[in-house]
């Protein structure tokens, strides 16, 4: 073996990693995502954290880092000078004119910031309070920028692991899953019963559009997507979903995008124009008449979108939906095709969601009326959002039909679908419940979306009932109770 020097690797890794922004007077400044570290992981000289207005800040907890739309930080808990503890959001900037440059001040998602954190300059006399981390790092930034950009950097700090992590770990496999699947069901139910209530004002089918088209929304556009179901089965004008002459297509979604208020005022130029063109003369003909249902443009939240989730894109989905109008019935025969597990129940799904739905070749192609065409054809519905749509709306409208009408054999195989549904993609959620719930030695859970669903309904119950210090949480004390067993690795 060709002998080394002794510190060959590690001066190696060292070279050429120290970016320009590790040294503290660069005008540039560190990059953002080194601040989100450092405050992530508090390398601070803590004691002495004082905010712009002289009041000492004590981080009681630094919070859960958000990579999504919104501050960067959530649900930080900060006591300022004597006041009581509060708990809020963090967002970090490089300068303190991100507040405004950003939009923050007038952007909805940001009104519950408690503290604006930035590298230097603080100033007086603004909301929220500003700290400054550069006098207070408890290094310079140029030993700092090493270790953030080590993988070290990137776990959830161990100081902020659930209380409940050290008692999980002596949960053995089978009864974690078991509790997880006890959870999902939990979940299930809780879906299936808000269903059963809104079904008793406006009937089984408006429900379910409701809950198709809000899910269509993705968290961002949940409600106006909502109210567009809501005015749609209006205009349907029979609640039982049975209507005299249905639209076509092209009115749905000329009603849909213009109800919206997402028609570009101004007609796009180039090859979107005829597509356009045609929405638009569709509309003129009926806008007179729903002007007073038009959405403000306030109510979207577009910014940070993926393109496959624009809502215009999602609209025209439904438009399909909507004009075949036989979508609750083709739910229920779904229900009823021969017994299969796994993954041919997505295919299942997404085959009968997808019947009425063939995008056209502009809607094969584009994400909104306005974006450049894409080369290759793109469905309207893929299987990662049947899941979703499975999960949260297909399976518990029909299981809250079920229990309604006390049809147990339905029932039951509306659960065995749904306890053996293929794991859905990974998201956000969920990694921050994995690393505070199970800390960094990952559990070996199911593979299945009940165990995902139950881990999602195990924060809800728990996580968003405490503070980040979950504080009065009861959970650990449930699993100190649960039975002993012995552990088997994973
Ligand atoms: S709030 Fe409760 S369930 Fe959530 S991490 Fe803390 S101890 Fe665990």
């Amino acid at each position: 073996m060709t002998p080394l020097p002794p510190d060959f690797y590690a001066s190696w890794r060292q070279r050429d990693r120290r970016p320009a922004g590790a040294v503290e007077d660069s005008p540039a400044g560190p990059p953002e995502r080194w601040l989100q570290q450092i405050w992530r992981h508090q390398r601070l000289r803590r004691a002495e954290l004082t905010g712009h207005d002289g009041r000492p800040v004590r981080v009681l907890h630094p919070g859960f880092w958000n990579r999504g739309p919104g501050p960067d930080f959530q649900r930080a808990v900060l006591q300022f000078g004597q006041d009581a503890p509060v708990s809020g959001d963090v967002e970090i900037d490089l300068n303190l004119s991100g507040w405004h440059q950003h939009g923050h001040a007038r952007n909805a998602r940001y009104h519950q910031v408690i503290l604006h954190v930035v590298w230097d300059l603080p100033t007086p006399d603004r909301q929220p309070p500003v700290l400054a981390l550069r006098p207070f790092l408890d290094a310079p930034l140029a030993e700092l920028a090493p270790w953030l950009d080590d993988e070290a950097a990137a776990l959830l700090p161990v100081e902020t692991l659930g209380q409940c992590c050290a008692p999980l770990a002596a949960v053995n496999a089978g009864t974690l899953a078991a509790l997880l699947q006890q959870a999902a069901r939990v979940r299930l139910q809780r879906k299936a019963g808000e269903f059963a209530i809104h079904a008793r004002h406006v009937g089984w089918e408006r429900a379910l559009w409701v809950g198709l088209l809000g899910a269509l929304g993705y968290r961002h556009n949940t409600w106006p997507m909502r109210r567009l179901a809501e005015i749609a089965a209006e205009l349907d004008g029979h609640p039982s979903g049975e209507p005299a002459t249905r639209a076509a297509v092209p009115v749905w979604e000329a009603r849909l995008l213009g109800l919206a208020g997402l028609l570009p005022s101004q007609l796009p130029a180039g090859d979107n124009a005829p597509y356009a063109k045609t929405i638009w003369d569709s509309w003129w003909r009926e806008r007179d008449a729903l002007a007073d249902r038009i959405l403000p443009a306030a109510t979207w939240q577009l910014a940070g979108l993926r393109p496959a989730n624009q809502p215009q894109r999602r609209l025209a989905l439904a438009a399909r939906w909507l004009a075949a109008g036989d979508l609750p019935a083709r739910l229920q025969a779904w229900l009823s095709e021969p017994p299969t597990a796994g993954r041919a129940f997505v295919a299942q799904l997404l085959a009968t969601l997808s019947g009425p739905a063939e995008p056209d070749d502009f809607w094969a192609h584009h994400w909104t009326l306005r974006s450049r065409r894409f080369a290759r054809a793109q469905p309207l519905l893929g299987a990662p959002r049947v899941t979703d749509l499975a999960l949260n709306v297909v399976l518990p409208w029909l299981h809250a039909r079920a229990t309604i009408g006390g049809h147990a054999t339905l029932l039951g195989e509306i659960e065995r679908r749904y306890f053996s549904w293929p794991a859905s993609e990974d998201n956000a959620v969920l990694k921050l419940a994995r690393d505070r719930l199970f800390g960094p030695a990952p559990r070996a859970l199911p593979r299945t979306a009940a165990s995902q669903q139950g881990l999602l309904q195990l924060t809800r119950d728990f996580c968003d009932q405490a503070d980040a210090r979950c504080a009065g949480c009861r959970f650990p004390d449930l699993v100190r109770a649960l039975p002993v067993q012995p552990i088997h690795a994973g």
